[in-house]
């Protein structure tokens, strides 16, 4: 008999509840599904069985109704890929547990790739997926090996109906040569206070401007809550760190980012002064991605002017080099103001 951990969760933290749930017939073989199966049933959450979610067909008569009802539905399925692909500059591979999130983020280029199938699906199988992980490290030892676990979702927004990420960062503790990177834009964070990480488990939350966040957003914790989530992470010894992104450029950007990096120093107070990674990713956009964003946020005021931005192939437009040298400047320069030990991960 498999131990399924649940949390209690904290009262001021808006957790995602689906309005609707499907769930995969083989994912009732796995403890997972049938512990999710009963929770949702308890709370008299509709409950469809599927044979696989490619077949879903979410009803609504527009894009934007269809991307709001998917991101109310939740998937229970099975990971059947446990090959693991390269997931540069954050990590070595991509470890995918989730796909998508409840989020709603504006420029999240999950809603391009994924498309019609951007409804949030867990998957029950984690023991195969961790036991996959596991031969992947053995097979590159003595090479320290890194996998990222928010490539393809946010992890923490969905952890109070797995506990996987929990059983993951355990799972990490106990491999020498194997590493863990999550991000997030989520505020609930106590699930990991509590467990022995070893240190092999990477914390990143992932800020933008006030502005940003309120406009773009919508569905995630606010800024403080992020910004509490990584104090107490730092407490708790995680190593942590920061995604900026994606840099915007508009009026105020200069003192809003400004503005910002103040505010992390507070918030960390002394440990601010450990070493701190930034990871700085640039808005990037594809005609594709503008299409289905235009779609889906008809009233949205993201910044897809093609024309002011450099085109590097495949549909893809991003900041021209001049603009990108300012940003990436202004980070390198604002950044060691603050953090005595903080470093530009990678700039993109
Ligand atoms: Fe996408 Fe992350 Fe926003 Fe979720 S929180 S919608 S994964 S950008």
């Amino acid at each position: 008999m498999v131990a399924i951990k649940t949390f209690s969760l904290p009262r001021q933290t808006k957790l995602f509840m689906p309005t609707q749930v499907y769930i995969e017939e083989k994912a009732l073989d796995y403890p997972l599904g049938r512990h999710l199966q009963n929770l949702f049933a308890l709370r008299q959450i509709p409950i469809t069985m599927v044979p696989s979610h490619n077949q879903l067909n979410i009803p609504g008569s527009t894009s934007a109704e269809r991307f709001h009802r998917a991101k109310e539905t939740l998937v229970v399925g099975v990971k059947r890929d446990l090959n693991f692909r390269p997931c540069r500059p954050s990590a070595d591979f991509r470890l995918v547990e989730n796909t998508s999130c409840p989020g709603k983020c504006q420029y999240c280029y999950l809603a391009a790739n994924l498309g019609e199938r951007i409804y949030p699906r867990v998957y029950v199988n984690v023991d195969e997926i961790l036991l996959a992980a596991r031969r992947k490290i053995q097979s590159r030892i003595p090479e320290l090996t890194t996998f990222e676990a928010s490539s393809s979702s946010d992890p923490v927004a969905l952890e109070h109906f797995t506990g996987s990420l929990a059983k993951t960062i355990e799972f990490f503790r106990d491999q020498p040569y194997g590493r863990l990177r999550v991000a997030t834009k989520f505020a609930a964070i106590e699930p990991f206070l509590a467990l022995e990480h070893g240190g092999h488990t990477r914390f990143r939350y992932s800020l933008n401007t006030e502005r940003i966040i309120r406009e773009y957003e919508e569905g995630t914790a606010p800024l403080e809550a992020r910004l509490q989530g990584s104090r107490r992470l730092a407490e708790a010894d995680y190593p942590i760190g920061f995604i900026i992104a994606p840099l915007m450029i508009y009026p105020q950007w200069q003192e809003e980012y400004g503005q910002l990096l103040d505010r992390v120093r507070e918030v960390l107070g002394p440990w601010g002064k450990r070493e701190i990674p930034f990871e700085l990713i640039m808005h990037r956009f594809t005609a594709r991605s503008k299409r289905l964003t235009q779609a889906r946020f008809p009233q949205s005021t993201l910044d897809f002017d093609a024309a002011a931005r450099t085109h590097k192939g495949f549909g893809k437009y991003v900041y021209t080099p001049k603009k990108a040298q300012e940003l990436a400047e202004f980070f390198q320069k604002e950044i060691p103001r603050r953090f005595p030990q903080g470093t530009v991960a990678y700039f993109t």
